[in-house]
């Protein structure tokens, strides 16, 4: 029903509505607390895409093609991991040993995951609106509003604030609470990091198209000018979705191997 309402509200495509009702589907088959966490995740991600929508396309129109809902992709991109993760930690818990730490690893990989995906969005959304001219990490070197790799300090701080929101959750999920504040530590540098590879691999890796009209970057295949746009840097199969899943993976790693180190 949310996906429905989803797809109505166009925040989903056709894709994106049923790559959400699967992936919504595992959350829920994980427990109630989980889909609770995505569906406040996709809800608020939801709201700040349309915060400020019209500025922002103003913004991003020469780089980025025009919005439309979530598809399939980045459905999974995004809440992927965190879907695949926590309903392992369920199965795990009901096949385990009481005192096996499996299930728990599942389920601090699966809160970086998604750390990593909210930071992200945050900071893709916030920054887009107040952050200015975007940078890319490495050289400094400014890019336009949209391309991919280019941070701001509002976006950083959305994406400060979101992995701190994900690492709350994770207390108030959580039942052990001998363990829930290390794990909460870790699930918030796990999203800091993950924004930050996602930034690193947009900037490096992921396949940029080049106008040579305007001289300028695009992700668009035919640019506002009508010029066909070319490839030019990247991998050409490194696309902003692929790099948005690379960034969940990344988070669910280092929560994973922070989680011991913090305690
Ligand atoms: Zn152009």
């Amino acid at each position: 029903m949310i996906a429905g309402a989803a797809r109505r509200a166009g925040s989903l495509t056709g894709s994106g509505q049923w790559a959400a009702f699967v992936v919504g589907t595992m959350a829920t088959a994980a427990g109630w607390p989980w889909a609770f966490l995505l569906i406040a995740y996709f809800v608020a991600s939801s709201a700040l895409t349309r915060f400020g929508q019209a500025k922002k396309a103003e913004r991003t129109a020469s780089t980025l093609p025009d919005a439309r809902g979530r598809d399939a992709t980045q459905v999974v991109a995004n809440g992927g991991v965190f879907a695949v993760a926590v309903l392992a930690g369920t199965f795990a818990a009901g096949t385990a040993s009481p005192s096996s730490t499996t299930p728990l690893a599942w389920q601090v990989a699966g809160l970086g995951a998604l750390a990593a995906a909210a930071a992200d969005t945050w900071a893709t959304e916030i920054g887009t609106l107040f952050g200015g001219t975007p940078r890319t990490l490495l050289t400094g070197r400014p890019v336009p509003p949209g391309v991919s790799g280019g941070i701001t300090l509002a976006g950083s701080g959305a994406s400060v604030v979101a992995a701190a929101l994900i690492a709350l959750a994770a207390m108030l999920i959580l039942p052990d609470v001998a363990v829930a504040p290390r794990v909460a530590r870790a699930v918030f540098v796990a999203g800091v990091a993950g924004s930050l590879l996602d930034s690193l691999l947009g900037a490096t890796l992921q396949s940029k198209r080049w106008c040579e009209r305007c001289r300028t970057w695009t992700e668009r295949r035919v640019h506002t000018c009508q010029y066909r746009t070319q490839h030019a840097r990247g991998l050409r199969w490194m696309t902003n979705d692929t790099v948005n899943f690379l960034a969940t993976v990344g988070g669910a790693l280092v929560a994973l191997a922070l989680v011991d180190a913090l305690s």
